[in-house]
Protein backbone atom coordinates (compact mmCIF):
# COMPACT_ATOMS: atom_id res chain seq x y z
CA UNK A 1 0.00 0.00 0.00
CA UNK A 2 2.93 2.31 0.99
CA UNK A 3 5.10 1.95 -2.35
CA UNK A 4 1.53 2.50 -4.52
CA UNK A 5 1.42 5.93 -2.95
CA UNK A 6 4.93 6.21 -3.56
CA UNK A 7 4.79 6.20 -6.69
CA UNK A 8 1.43 8.36 -7.28
CA UNK A 9 3.59 10.91 -5.72
CA UNK A 10 6.71 10.20 -8.05
CA UNK A 11 4.44 10.43 -10.78
CA UNK A 12 2.32 13.24 -9.82
CA UNK A 13 5.29 15.63 -9.70
CA UNK A 14 6.04 15.90 -12.96
CA UNK A 15 2.14 16.89 -13.82
CA UNK A 16 2.67 18.96 -10.88
CA UNK A 17 5.39 20.87 -12.27
CA UNK A 18 3.74 21.09 -15.72
CA UNK A 19 2.55 24.51 -17.03
CA UNK A 20 -0.72 25.69 -15.39
CA UNK A 21 -3.09 25.64 -18.64
CA UNK A 22 -1.16 22.43 -20.36
CA UNK A 23 -3.18 20.37 -22.82
CA UNK A 24 -2.63 17.22 -21.32
CA UNK A 25 -3.04 14.79 -24.05
CA UNK A 26 -5.64 11.78 -23.80
CA UNK A 27 -5.09 9.79 -26.63
CA UNK A 28 -2.44 7.25 -26.51
CA UNK A 29 -0.10 9.12 -29.76
CA UNK A 30 0.15 11.93 -27.19
CA UNK A 31 0.73 10.03 -24.34
CA UNK A 32 3.18 8.39 -25.57
CA UNK A 33 5.19 11.33 -26.91
CA UNK A 34 4.85 13.14 -23.75
CA UNK A 35 6.64 10.58 -21.82
CA UNK A 36 9.59 10.69 -24.38
CA UNK A 37 9.95 14.20 -25.36
CA UNK A 38 8.17 15.55 -22.25
CA UNK A 39 11.23 16.68 -19.95
CA UNK A 40 10.68 20.45 -21.93
CA UNK A 41 7.51 20.72 -20.65
CA UNK A 42 8.88 21.46 -17.08
CA UNK A 43 11.88 23.73 -18.00
CA UNK A 44 12.64 26.96 -15.73
CA UNK A 45 14.90 29.25 -15.48
CA UNK A 46 13.03 31.51 -17.99
CA UNK A 47 11.78 29.23 -20.42
CA UNK A 48 8.55 29.34 -21.79
CA UNK A 49 7.63 25.61 -22.68
CA UNK A 50 4.33 24.95 -24.96
CA UNK A 51 1.09 24.39 -23.36
CA UNK A 52 1.53 21.44 -26.10
CA UNK A 53 2.47 18.43 -27.21
CA UNK A 54 1.31 18.78 -31.08
CA UNK A 55 1.13 21.68 -32.46
CA UNK A 56 -0.83 21.28 -35.69
CA UNK A 57 -0.08 24.34 -37.92
CA UNK A 58 2.43 26.80 -38.90
CA UNK A 59 -0.22 28.97 -37.44
CA UNK A 60 0.40 27.68 -33.75
CA UNK A 61 3.69 27.66 -33.97
CA UNK A 62 4.00 30.89 -35.23
CA UNK A 63 2.11 32.68 -32.62
CA UNK A 64 3.47 30.91 -29.93
CA UNK A 65 7.15 31.35 -31.42
CA UNK A 66 5.96 35.29 -31.72
CA UNK A 67 4.30 35.10 -27.86
CA UNK A 68 8.55 34.12 -26.52
CA UNK A 69 11.72 36.67 -25.37
CA UNK A 70 14.14 35.40 -27.89
CA UNK A 71 17.71 35.94 -29.05
CA UNK A 72 19.82 35.35 -31.96
CA UNK A 73 23.56 34.23 -31.76
CA UNK A 74 26.02 33.88 -34.68
CA UNK A 75 28.07 30.48 -33.21
CA UNK A 76 30.52 28.77 -35.14
CA UNK A 77 29.18 29.69 -38.23
CA UNK A 78 25.30 29.50 -38.05
CA UNK A 79 22.98 31.73 -36.40
CA UNK A 80 21.47 30.01 -33.43
CA UNK A 81 18.26 31.19 -32.21
CA UNK A 82 16.38 30.37 -29.23
CA UNK A 83 14.72 31.36 -26.32
CA UNK A 84 16.72 34.19 -24.52
CA UNK A 85 16.94 32.35 -21.31
CA UNK A 86 18.76 29.44 -23.35
CA UNK A 87 20.89 31.58 -25.51
CA UNK A 88 22.49 33.34 -22.38
CA UNK A 89 23.05 30.07 -20.84
CA UNK A 90 24.86 28.51 -23.96
CA UNK A 91 26.91 31.21 -24.13
CA UNK A 92 27.89 31.11 -20.74
CA UNK A 93 28.62 27.50 -21.57
CA UNK A 94 30.63 27.94 -24.39
CA UNK A 95 33.04 30.63 -22.89
CA UNK A 96 33.29 27.77 -19.77
CA UNK A 97 33.97 25.38 -22.61
CA UNK A 98 36.74 27.70 -24.01
CA UNK A 99 38.60 27.74 -20.65
CA UNK A 100 38.69 24.10 -20.96
CA UNK A 101 39.94 24.23 -24.65
CA UNK A 102 36.83 23.07 -25.77
CA UNK A 103 34.24 23.92 -28.16
CA UNK A 104 30.22 23.69 -28.09
CA UNK A 105 29.23 24.30 -31.93
CA UNK A 106 25.46 24.04 -33.49
CA UNK A 107 25.39 20.95 -35.90
CA UNK A 108 24.22 23.19 -38.78
CA UNK A 109 21.71 25.50 -39.95
CA UNK A 110 18.54 24.03 -38.39
CA UNK A 111 20.64 23.48 -35.31
CA UNK A 112 18.02 25.03 -32.98
CA UNK A 113 15.12 26.82 -34.37
CA UNK A 114 12.58 24.99 -36.58
CA UNK A 115 9.11 25.37 -37.88
CA UNK A 116 5.95 23.54 -38.82
CA UNK A 117 7.63 23.10 -42.27
CA UNK A 118 10.62 21.57 -41.17
CA UNK A 119 9.07 19.50 -38.98
CA UNK A 120 6.62 18.16 -41.51
CA UNK A 121 9.44 18.32 -44.47
CA UNK A 122 11.75 15.86 -41.95
CA UNK A 123 9.07 13.67 -41.09
CA UNK A 124 8.55 12.97 -44.26
CA UNK A 125 12.42 12.10 -45.15
CA UNK A 126 11.85 9.21 -43.09
CA UNK A 127 8.28 8.02 -43.76
CA UNK A 128 8.29 8.19 -47.34
CA UNK A 129 11.73 5.81 -48.03
CA UNK A 130 10.40 3.75 -45.01
CA UNK A 131 7.00 2.99 -46.64
CA UNK A 132 8.74 2.04 -49.45
CA UNK A 133 11.34 -0.08 -47.94
CA UNK A 134 8.49 -2.10 -46.00
CA UNK A 135 6.45 -2.44 -49.71
CA UNK A 136 9.45 -4.03 -51.39
CA UNK A 137 10.36 -5.90 -48.38
CA UNK A 138 6.72 -7.20 -48.63
CA UNK A 139 5.87 -6.50 -45.23
CA UNK A 140 3.50 -4.11 -46.45
CA UNK A 141 0.53 -3.59 -49.52
CA UNK A 142 1.09 -1.03 -51.84
CA UNK A 143 -2.37 0.05 -51.41
CA UNK A 144 -2.15 0.74 -47.13
CA UNK A 145 1.66 2.32 -48.29
CA UNK A 146 -0.76 5.30 -50.63
CA UNK A 147 -3.50 5.31 -47.97
CA UNK A 148 -0.71 6.84 -45.36
CA UNK A 149 1.16 8.36 -47.53
CA UNK A 150 -2.38 10.73 -48.24
CA UNK A 151 -3.22 11.42 -45.03
CA UNK A 152 -1.82 15.14 -43.31
CA UNK A 153 1.23 14.69 -41.62
CA UNK A 154 -0.73 14.88 -38.45
CA UNK A 155 -2.70 11.33 -39.14
CA UNK A 156 0.30 9.74 -40.44
CA UNK A 157 1.56 9.36 -37.13
CA UNK A 158 -1.00 7.05 -35.38
CA UNK A 159 -0.51 5.44 -38.59
CA UNK A 160 3.17 4.95 -38.77
CA UNK A 161 3.06 3.83 -34.83
CA UNK A 162 0.32 0.98 -36.05
CA UNK A 163 3.37 0.16 -38.30
CA UNK A 164 6.42 -0.02 -35.91
CA UNK A 165 4.04 -2.00 -33.52
CA UNK A 166 4.30 -4.60 -36.12
CA UNK A 167 8.07 -4.55 -36.57
CA UNK A 168 8.03 -2.30 -39.62
CA UNK A 169 10.45 0.44 -38.14
CA UNK A 170 10.50 3.76 -39.79
CA UNK A 171 13.83 5.41 -37.98
CA UNK A 172 16.42 6.15 -40.96
CA UNK A 173 18.47 2.69 -40.39
CA UNK A 174 14.63 1.43 -40.36
CA UNK A 175 15.77 -0.47 -36.42
CA UNK A 176 13.86 1.46 -33.67
CA UNK A 177 11.05 3.93 -33.83
CA UNK A 178 10.58 6.94 -36.24
CA UNK A 179 10.56 8.98 -33.09
CA UNK A 180 14.25 8.59 -32.12
CA UNK A 181 15.25 9.54 -35.55
CA UNK A 182 12.49 12.41 -36.47
CA UNK A 183 9.84 14.13 -34.42
CA UNK A 184 6.40 13.50 -35.62
CA UNK A 185 5.58 17.00 -37.62
CA UNK A 186 3.83 19.53 -34.79
CA UNK A 187 6.27 17.71 -31.98
CA UNK A 188 10.06 19.23 -32.06
CA UNK A 189 11.21 20.26 -28.97
CA UNK A 190 13.19 22.41 -31.42
CA UNK A 191 10.08 24.54 -32.07
CA UNK A 192 9.91 25.45 -28.98
CA UNK A 193 13.13 27.24 -28.88
CA UNK A 194 14.65 25.48 -26.33
CA UNK A 195 16.58 22.84 -28.05
CA UNK A 196 20.23 22.79 -30.22
CA UNK A 197 21.56 19.86 -31.82
CA UNK A 198 25.35 19.75 -31.19
CA UNK A 199 28.38 18.81 -32.91
CA UNK A 200 30.25 17.97 -29.29
CA UNK A 201 27.90 15.82 -28.24
CA UNK A 202 30.26 12.70 -28.13
CA UNK A 203 32.74 14.68 -25.62
CA UNK A 204 31.58 13.93 -22.18
CA UNK A 205 33.40 17.01 -20.58
CA UNK A 206 31.38 19.25 -23.24
CA UNK A 207 28.34 17.68 -22.34
CA UNK A 208 29.56 18.12 -18.18
CA UNK A 209 29.60 22.15 -18.90
CA UNK A 210 26.25 21.88 -21.46
CA UNK A 211 24.85 20.42 -17.59
CA UNK A 212 26.45 22.81 -15.57
CA UNK A 213 24.14 25.78 -17.63
CA UNK A 214 20.60 24.25 -17.50
CA UNK A 215 21.59 21.81 -21.22
CA UNK A 216 20.61 18.36 -21.04
CA UNK A 217 20.02 15.65 -23.21
CA UNK A 218 16.23 14.52 -23.36
CA UNK A 219 15.35 12.48 -26.21
CA UNK A 220 17.29 8.76 -25.77
CA UNK A 221 19.12 7.47 -28.59
CA UNK A 222 18.77 11.45 -29.93
CA UNK A 223 22.53 12.01 -29.00
CA UNK A 224 23.34 15.60 -30.66
CA UNK A 225 20.03 16.86 -29.33
CA UNK A 226 20.09 19.11 -25.67
CA UNK A 227 17.21 20.68 -24.33
CA UNK A 228 17.55 23.72 -22.26
CA UNK A 229 16.02 22.68 -18.76
CA UNK A 230 16.61 26.18 -16.89
CA UNK A 231 17.98 24.12 -13.52
CA UNK A 232 20.63 22.28 -12.08
CA UNK A 233 20.94 18.27 -12.47
CA UNK A 234 20.19 18.57 -8.29
CA UNK A 235 16.88 19.84 -9.18
CA UNK A 236 15.79 17.78 -12.09
CA UNK A 237 14.15 14.80 -9.95
CA UNK A 238 12.35 17.59 -8.34
CA UNK A 239 10.73 18.67 -11.39
CA UNK A 240 9.55 14.94 -11.52
CA UNK A 241 12.09 13.96 -14.43
CA UNK A 242 14.12 10.27 -14.38
CA UNK A 243 17.37 9.61 -15.12
CA UNK A 244 17.80 7.20 -17.95
CA UNK A 245 21.21 6.01 -18.48
CA UNK A 246 22.03 4.49 -22.10
CA UNK A 247 25.93 3.76 -23.28
CA UNK A 248 27.19 6.04 -20.57
CA UNK A 249 24.81 8.80 -21.52
CA UNK A 250 22.25 10.34 -19.38
CA UNK A 251 18.95 11.34 -20.16
CA UNK A 252 16.34 13.16 -18.34
CA UNK A 253 12.98 12.14 -18.95
CA UNK A 254 9.29 12.40 -17.57
CA UNK A 255 8.82 9.92 -14.36
CA UNK A 256 5.67 8.73 -15.62
ZN1 LIG B 1 17.52 18.02 -32.13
Amino acid sequence: MKRTNKIQIKSSAYIANLPKDFNRPTDAVGQRLLKEYGALFVARGGAIPPKTVFFKSEREVSAYQASLSKSKENIGGFTVELQTAAVKALKKAIADAQQNYLTITPRGADAAKRNYADTVMLWASRVNPALTHWVERGNLQEAEASKIRLLSPFDQVSEIFKLESKGMFCSKDLSKSIIYSVAPPGTSQHLSMLALDVNEHDDSRARDVLAEHGWFQTVVSDLPHFTFLGVSENQLSGLGLKKVSDDERVFWLPNL
